[in-house]
C-alpha cells in the first residue's frame, strides 16, 4: 500500500522520522531533554496529520471521537499523576500502546477473511508477530501497573514447573502459527493465538518483585515498539516501522543501562524473584548486631552544614515518597548564602525509575549544571567536607565496594563515605530496595538524622537561616 502513497505523504513521513531522531537524541542530556521531547512531539504531529491526508482512512469521524477522548483522558491523567507514579502510568500507556498494534494486526487479518481472501504469507507472519509481541506487552504492562499501583501484591508469583509451563505456551504458539501460515482461513486458531499471547504476558510478569517492575517496564516498552514495528509490517506503513524500531531500541538500551547500573543481568531482574527479601537479604552484610550509630538533631546538623566549605547532596528514593525536593532547594538556597559551595550527586539509578532525581529536582528550579553523574562526584567525594545523604540507601551502601558476599557487591555506588563526614537522613535504619543492610550508618564518619526526609530538611532550614 505504502508505494502508492502520494510522495508528499512519504515526505513528510521522512521529515517526522529526522525530528525523532534529533528529538532523542537530545533528550540524551537533561539540559536538551525538554527541547528533544518538543522536537519528537512536532515529529509526530506532522506524522498524524500525514497519515490522516492519506486517502485510506475511511471515518474522520471516528478518528475525531477518538482523538478527542483520548487527549482529554491524557491530559487528566498527566495532569494529576504523582511523580513516585510515573513508571505505572508509562508502563500503562506501553500496555495500550501494545494493545493498539496487537489489535491492527488482528484487524488486517480479520479484513482479509472477510473479504474470503486469503492473507498473503508475509502478513500472516507480522499479524502473528503483532498478535504475540502486543499481547504479551498489553497485559504485562497491566500486571506491572497492578503491581506498582499496590492493586496486586508486588511479591514475585511463583509455582511448580513456572518455566516449563511458559515453553510449552509458547511452544504452542508456534505450532499454531506454522498452523495458521499453511491454513489462514482458520479464525479459532488465529484467536487461540490472541488468548496465548496474553496469557504469556501475565506469566512473564508474575514473577518478577515489584521493586523490578521499571525495568520490566522499560523493557515492555522496548516490546511495544516492536509490536508496533509489526504492525507497520502488517499494514506496510513505513512510519510505523522506523519509529516502533526506534522505541524498540531505546527501551533495550535503557533496560541495559539499568540492569549495569544495579549490577545485576536482565535474567536476574526476570527470574530471580529479587527485592522481595529472600534473595536480597541471603548473603547481605547481617543485620545491626551490636553495632551502634550516632545521631544528631536538625541544630547540629545545621552547624555543619553551614559551616562547610563544600556539601554535596545525595538525593534517594526517600526524597521522592517525601517530596522534599522543594524543602531541598530551600536549604540549598540558604546554604549558598552562607558561602557554602553545594553540589548535587546523581546516581543512575536511585529512585524507582532512570532520571527520577533530575526529575524531580528539576521540578524545584535546581540548575542543571549543579548535578554531578556518579563518574563525575566520586573523586570529589574526598575533598567535601559533609555529604547529606537524602533518603537514599542502597545507592551509597559501600558493602557494594567491599563485602564479596553481599547481594549488591559490584553495583557502582556513590561513595560518600569518602567525605570528611557523612550525615544520613531516614526514618530508621531499615534496609533499601535490595533489602541490604548499610554498612554506611554505623561508620566514624557517619552522623544519622533520624526522621522523615521533608520535615527534616526543613528543620535544617529554619536552623541554617539562625546561624
Ligand atoms: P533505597 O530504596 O535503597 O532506599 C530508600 C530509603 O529511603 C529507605 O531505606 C528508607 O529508609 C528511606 N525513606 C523512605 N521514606 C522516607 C521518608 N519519607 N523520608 C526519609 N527517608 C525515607 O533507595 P536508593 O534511591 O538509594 O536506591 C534505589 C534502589 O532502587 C536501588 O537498589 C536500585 O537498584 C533500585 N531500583 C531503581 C530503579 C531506577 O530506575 N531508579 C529501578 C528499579 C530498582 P527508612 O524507611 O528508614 O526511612
Amino acid at each position: 500500500m505504502s508505494e502508492f502513497l502520494p510522495t508528499g505523504i512519504q515526505l513528510s513521513y521522512l521529515v517526522a522520522v529526522a525530528l525523532f531522531f534529533f528529538g532523542l537524541k537530545k533528550l540524551g542530556s537533561p539540559a536538551t531533554a525538554r527541547r528533544g521531547n518538543i522536537w519528537a512531539a512536532v515529529g509526530m504531529l506532522i506524522a498524524i496529520v500525514a497519515t490522516l491526508l492519506d486517502q485510506h482512512v475511511l471515518s474522520y469521524g471516528m478518528i475525531f471521537v477518538g482523538l478527542v477522548i483520548g487527549s482529554i483522558i491524557g491530559a487528566i491523567m498527566a495532569y494529576k499523576v504523582e511523580m513516585t507514579a510515573m513508571p505505572q502510568m508509562v508502563g500503562l500507556l506501553n500496555g495500550l500502546g501494545g494493545a493498539a498494534s496487537a489489535m491492527v494486526a488482528v484487524g488486517e487479518f480479520w479484513r482479509f477473511l472477510a473479504t474470503a481472501e486469503a492473507p498473503p504469507l508475509p502478513t500472516t507472519i507480522t499479524a502473528v508477530l503483532g498478535v504475540l509481541i502486543g499481547g504479551i506487552t498489553f497485559m504485562g504492562s497491566m500486571i506491572a501497573f497492578a503491581k506498582l499501583q499496590g492493586m496486586m501484591s508486588g511479591a514475585p508469583i511463583m509455582f511448580p514447573l513456572q518455566q516449563w509451563v511458559n515453553a510449552l505456551l509458547f511452544g504452542g504458539f508456534l505450532v499454531g502459527s506454522i498452523y495458521l501460515c499453511l491454513h489462514p482461513f482458520n479464525l479459532s486458531v488465529f484467536l487461540a493465538l490472541v488468548a496465548v499471547s496474553l496469557i504469556l504476558g501475565v506469566l512473564f510478569v508474575i514473577p518478577i518483585g515489584g521493586g523490578d517492575m521499571p525495568v520490566v517496564i522499560s523493557l515492555l516498552n522496548s516490546f511495544s515498539g516492536l509490536a508496533a514495528s509489526a504492525a507497520g509490517f502488517v499494514v506496510m506503513n513505513n512510519l510505523l516501522i522506523i519509529a516502533g524500531a526506534l522505541v524498540g531500541a531505546s527501551g533495550i538500551i535503557l533496560t541495559i543501562i539499568m540492569c549495569k547500573a544495579m549490577n545485576r543481568s536482565l535474567t536476574n531482574v526476570l527470574f530471580a524473584g529479587f527485592g522481595t527479601g529472600s534473595s536480597a537479604v541471603a548473603g547481605g552484610s547481617g543485620g545491626t548486631g551490636d553495632r551502634t550509630v550516632r545521631s544528631i538533631d536538625p541544630e547540629e546538623g545545621a552547624m555543619m552544614l553551614g559551616y562547610a566549605r563544600s556539601v554535596v547532596i545525595v538525593p534517594g528514593y526517600g526524597m521522592a515518597v517525601a517530596q522534599a525536593q522543594h524543602s531541598v532547594k530551600e536549604l540549598v538556597d540558604q546554604l549558598e548564602n552562607q558561602g557554602v559551595e553545594v553540589r548535587y550527586a546523581i546516581h543512575p539509578v536511585a529512585g524507582r525509575m532512570p532520571g527520577h532525581m533530575n526529575v524531580l529536582l528539576a521540578e524545584a528550579n535546581v540548575p542543571y549544571p549543579q548535578l554531578y553523574d556518579m563518574d563525575d562526584i566520586n573523586p570529589q567525594f574526598e575533598q567535601t567536607d559533609v555529604a547529606l545523604v537524602i533518603g537514599a540507601n542502597d545507592v551509597v551502601n559501600p558493602a557494594a565496594r567491599e563485602d564479596k558476599k553481599s547481594p549488591i557487591y559490584g553495583m557502582p555506588i556513590l561513595e560518600v563515605d569518602r567525605a570528611k563526614n557523612t550525615i544520613v537522613i531516614k526514618r530508621s535504619l531499615s534496609t533499601g530496595f535490595a533489602g541490604v543492610d548499610n554498612d554506611l550508618f554505623y561508620k566514624d564518619k557517619t552522623m544519622m538524622m533520624f526522621g522523615s526526609a521533608k520535615d527534616m530538611v526543613s528543620k535544617l532550614v529554619a536552623e541554617v537561616k539562625q546561624l
